[in-house]
């Protein structure tokens, strides 16, 4: 069945009956009949803001949720308010040879989608939000966020989907670059949850994907980040029952238990509960080094009181300096929590290791980096992720069973370079330690680690050879 959305009418046909590929078709209509640029544009009216339209500047900051904003000028923004748009943007973009960038959210702390001399595209103004529990499906514009989705599934269908924990981060950009979200070792990765896509190919050609018809285009989306050679315009997410209960632990302790807090929480990932989900943040406590571990339970009443109650019968918790067990809590949140790791309005930088390391290998390099914390917003995320899971068909194809990021959070334009230093440096000790890095916190430009595996990297280039030959949307930023 033929499911490329696209009007092509004859052509289709014809190409069928000649047994020719829709490339073909879709690159010979687009010869013949797609408007020129000057009709494009006046399709786009106002909507289509040129470099130097004194509202250009302010939906260029908006694009990016950093406020370290990327010094890079798009020759023009696409504000986007339907699928038709994104077509006719990317179709005016082939017409001047341009390439195209693609933002969802905006939560990408570099800001990949922000490129000199391109157009950039913002989805912000999409928002298509449909959900059929008869299948288990949302059917979603990609700028919606994750906390915005859940409050509908959760308040009206009491459903729920892995998204960030972070609060306002766009669905778009999470799945596409992974996504460990909430209750993800139970559900998987956000984008084990994309079951579909809607996507405008480098034509302007609206391609419905699925596992059975144009694979391709969902294997790469699952997992590619901004290495994907499309505009995703519609995403067709699995969704779950919600859990009866959300409860959690929280615990802080001096920076003197480090070495032990860190053992046991690396000894034991493998075998914590996949219901249960931990991380340890080293962040400022009343104005010194500390630690917070945060123990998240998912399920029902029995499974949630007796995770959290085993994991607090541990005697590294005698330690803590405070402790809060069995507390309700719900995710995500609809709001900023104050210790957020990475709040908005702030200057961030970010770097990050996915390890097995066992604990003797881990543990003697964590005093220096979460002891060296230059400012009091600066954190060190520490997440148990495993035992690693593969998500099948999926290019999302590198993880560890330990995730740590190290997140530089400030506000003085003049540290930047110190601050990229500072993240770099605190990430490169770990280097030896390493399996890769998480797409989602990707930091190429400074740091090239393996993001993807090396088998993974492979099918994308060739991917993007066939699909994007003329490389008319941006690929990985590998240099600031
Ligand atoms: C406060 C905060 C909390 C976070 N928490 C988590 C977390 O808990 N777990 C986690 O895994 N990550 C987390 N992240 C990282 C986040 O998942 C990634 O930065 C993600 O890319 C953001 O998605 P977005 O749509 O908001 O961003 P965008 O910046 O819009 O997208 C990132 C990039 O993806 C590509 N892209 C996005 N949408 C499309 C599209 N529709 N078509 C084609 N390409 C596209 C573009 O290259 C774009 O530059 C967090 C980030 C922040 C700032």
């Amino acid at each position: 069945m033929l499911t490329r959305r696209t009007m092509l009418g004859g052509a289709v046909a014809a190409a069928l009956v000649e047994g020719r590929g829709l490339g073909t078709v879709a690159r010979s209509v687009a010869a013949q009949g797609v408007p020129g640029a000057a009709t494009l544009r006046k399709r786009l009216g106002a909507r289509m803001l040129m470099r130097g339209n004194p509202d250009y500047e302010a939906m260029r900051q908006l694009a990016v949720f950093n406020a370290r904003k990327p010094n890079r000028f798009p020759n023009a923004i696409v504000m986007a308010e339907s699928v038709d748009d994104v077509q006719n943007a990317v179709r005016y973009a082939k017409a001047r040879g341009w390439k195209v960038g693609i933002r969802s959210g905006g939560h990408g702390w570099v800001g990949s989608h922000m490129r000199d001399g391109a157009l950039l595209i913002s989805l912000a103004n999409l928002r298509e939000l449909r959900v059929e529990p008869e299948t288990m499906t949302a059917i979603i514009s990609p700028s919606i966020t994750g906390d915005g989705l859940n409050a509908v599934l959760q308040g009206e269908h009491k459903l729920m989907t892995p998204s960030a924990h972070g609060v306002s981060v766009g669905m778009g950009g999470f799945v596409m670059c992974g996504g460990h979200g909430w209750n993800s070792r139970v559900w998987g990765p956000g984008c084990q949850q994309l079951k579909a896509i809607d996507v405008i190919d480098a034509d302007g050609n609206l391609i419905h994907a699925t596992a059975e018809e144009h694979n391709d285009w969902l294997w790469a989306a699952r997992g590619a980040g901004p290495g994907y050679f499309g505009a995703a315009v519609r995403y067709y997410l699995q969704v779950h029952p919600m859990p009866q209960v959300m409860r959690r632990n929280g615990y802080t302790f001096d920076l003197s238990h480090l070495e032990e807090v860190t053992a046991f929480l690396r000894n034991n990932t493998p075998k914590f509960p996949a219901h249960l989900e931990v991380v340890m943040l080293g962040r400022m406590i009343d104005g010194r080094p500390g630690l917070f571990v945060g123990a998240s339970g998912f399920g029902s009443e029995e499974e949630v009181r007796g995770a959290l109650d085993a994991f607090d019968a541990a005697p590294v918790f005698r330690k803590a300096a405070t402790r809060k067990v069995q507390q309700p809590f719900v995710a995500p949140s609809r709001y900023e929590s104050p210790t957020e790791s990475l709040p908005a309005g702030y200057r961030i930088v970010i770097d990050n290791i996915w390890t097995n390391a066992p604990s003797e290998q881990l543990v003697p390099l964590m005093r220096s980096l979460f002891e060296n914390l230059p400012g009091e917003r600066f954190n060190i995320f520490f997440q148990c992720w495993g035992p690693v899971r593969e998500v099948p068909n999926a290019a999302y194809s590198v993880q560890g069973e330990i995730y740590i990021s190290a997140n530089a959070v400030y506000m003085d334009e003049a540290e930047d370079a110190k601050n990229d230093a500072w993240a770099l440096d605190a990430i490169r000790r770990l280097h030896p330690i390493s399996v890769g890095a998480q797409m989602n916190d990707e930091n190429m430009a400074l740091d090239p680690q393996r993001y993807l595996s090396e088998e993974a990297s492979k099918r994308l280039e060739e991917l993007r050879a066939r699909y994007d030959p003329e490389g008319r949307f941006v690929s990985f930023l590998m240099k600031a």
